[in-house]
């Protein structure tokens, strides 16, 4: 009989780095004790998978990956390897969301309709890092110029499209989320009759399905200090902002 396994699927931004800095300051001695102690840390967020393997060669984070929003599960292994796809391709996105901003007599600009260059300047992101953060597979990232953005989520979502908002940017992309691609996760780890403990760290409303599809589910305070306003069995609240309540975690899960 083997030992059960620890799973953390763990949200970025805002979670484990910090919202402004993009760091994991205080979590990162947290997180290599975790990876120590054998626990498996798959981040769980909306960036591309270029993005992530940057993040992950740099954190040390190698045991898999949820991206663009559980458009796709990387596996192991320097997160290389065959992908496992549950989001929309992504020039049927982009050509849905052509369509729906005709519908809803709405202009957008999608990451698509920039350069890395305009991408770096409209986000503050480095160049290198614009040019990660365009290369979208299953979702776009774009800007409403002109026009009701409510009108144009109505008219993505009759295209069979999801809208997700962010503080400027908005992103279309197909009907998953990032519980759906941890509960696929937790399925294969399972499958040989393997005990799996499941655990989950955000800070967002958007990290709810997550959050929900584990068996502990963990909130770190978010930017403005409060927690996130969700309610589930079981939920801990973290106190901490962002990587300062991720850092809280080894307590919890190693004890
Ligand atoms: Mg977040």
């Amino acid at each position: 009989m083997r030992d059960p396994v620890d799973v953390l699927f763990t949200d970025l931004d805002g979670t484990l780095l910090d919202h402004y800095t993009y760091r994991p300051g205080p979590a990162l001695p947290a997180l290599r004790r975790l990876l120590r102690a054998g626990v498996l840390v798959l981040p769980a967020t909306a960036k591309t998978l270029a993005e992530v393997r940057e993040i992950g060669a740099e954190l040390g984070l190698a045991d898999g990956a949820i991206v663009e929003n559980g458009a796709a599960v990387a596996p192991p292994g320097g997160l290389a390897g065959e992908l496992t796809v549950l989001g929309t391709p992504y020039q049927v996105v982009r050509e849905a969301l052509a369509g729906a901003a005709a519908d809803a007599g709405v202009r957008v600009r999608g990451y698509g309709d920039m350069t890395a260059e305009e991408v770096a300047a409209e986000t503050g992101l480095s160049l290198p890092e614009a040019v990660r953060a365009r290369s979208r597979q299953w979702s776009e990232t774009f800007l409403v110029t002109e026009g009701d953005p409510a009108a144009l989520a109505a008219a993505l979502r009759r295209r069979g499209l999801r809208t997700v908002r962010g503080a400027r940017f908005l992103t279309a992309m197909g009907d998953h989320d990032k519980g759906e691609a941890a509960r696929l996760v937790l399925r294969r780890l399972r499958r040989d009759g393997r005990a799996v403990r499941s655990w989950a760290v955000g800070d967002a409303a958007n990290d709810a399905e997550l959050l929900a599809a584990v068996d502990h589910p963990m909130l770190v305070r978010a930017g403005h200090g409060g927690w996130a306003d969700l309610d589930l069995p079981g939920l801990v609240r973290l106190d901490g902002v962002g990587p300062a309540g991720w850092a809280l975690i080894p307590e919890l899960m190693l004890r």
